[in-house]
């Protein structure tokens, strides 16, 4: 085990340690004689407050890396650490575990269940993580416009509505960490604003948000873009 992996991430003195704290990730995929290099070296931190957009043409990583990001995938070298807490290298059930205690997940295929409406969904995503303080479930969904909404099905809801009732569940552990797939992909302009309003200031009251995206209006409300070519990042 290497001094990084045994420690932990060592903070840069002056500067608060970044909450998302990812280390020379490597991911390949074989199949055969094939050999394809998912991520090769990627290293990215994202501190509370900040909101980081990650882009890069089909191919390049980014879902691989949003995997493992989100420990539902387990990278072949490097670490992920969430405020100091290493992520990877654990048992699926210990990371599906620290995923629902730290990471909000918004994916771009949804995390609904279709036979649960949103109160219901929102309790579920609940009781991964017990003992977890959250605010009431209708205060959340205040929060993201749908208080008149919490006892539809998704199939009721519109495509604005599901994504917000998406991040409503994304949001139901007060993560430190908040990873989107696209989140804004099917969205008209105007949905695309509210979600894109609804990060920012997930962002700003402390969460590190990161946002795979290929939208101009994304990229503009991200503090910082970090480009993937081929599976690293492009400096
Ligand atoms: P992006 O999200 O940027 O389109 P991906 O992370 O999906 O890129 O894929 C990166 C590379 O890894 C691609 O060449 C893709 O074909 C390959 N890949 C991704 N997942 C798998 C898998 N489960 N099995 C084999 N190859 C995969």
């Amino acid at each position: 085990m290497d001094a990084v992996t045994a420690l932990g991430p060592l903070p840069t003195p002056g500067r608060e340690p970044d909450v998302l704290d990812a280390r020379e990730l490597y991911r390949f995929f074989r199949s055969g004689d094939e050999e394809t290099r998912a991520l090769r070296g990627v290293t990215l931190g994202v501190g509370r407050g900040e909101t980081v957009a990650v882009v890069g043409p089909s191919g390049s990583g980014k879902s691989t890396l949003l995997a493992c990001l989100a420990g539902l995938d387990e990278p072949a070298g490097g670490a992920v650490y969430v405020d100091g807490v290493r992520i990877s290298h654990r048992p699926e059930a210990e990371r599906a575990r620290l995923r629902a205690r730290r990471i909000g997940v918004l994916l771009q295929s949804g995390n609904l269940l279709a036979h649960l409406d949103v109160t219901a969904n929102i309790r579920l995503a609940r009781a991964a993580a017990p003992g977890r303080p959250a605010e009431r479930v209708g205060e959340l969904l205040d929060r993201v416009g749908l208080d008149r909404r919490a006892r539809a099905l998704p199939r009721e809801l519109s495509g604005g509505e599901l994504a917000r009732a998406g991040l409503a569940v994304a949001l139901a552990n007060a993560p430190d960490v908040l990873l989107a797939d696209e989140p804004t992909g099917e969205l008209d302009g105007h949905s695309e604003a509210r979600i894109l309003d609804l990060l920012r200031t997930e962002a700003r009251t402390g969460r590190a948000v990161l946002i795979v995206t290929h939208s101009p209006a994304a990229l503009r409300i991200a503090d910082r873009t970090i480009e993937l070519r081929d599976g690293r990042i492009r400096e």
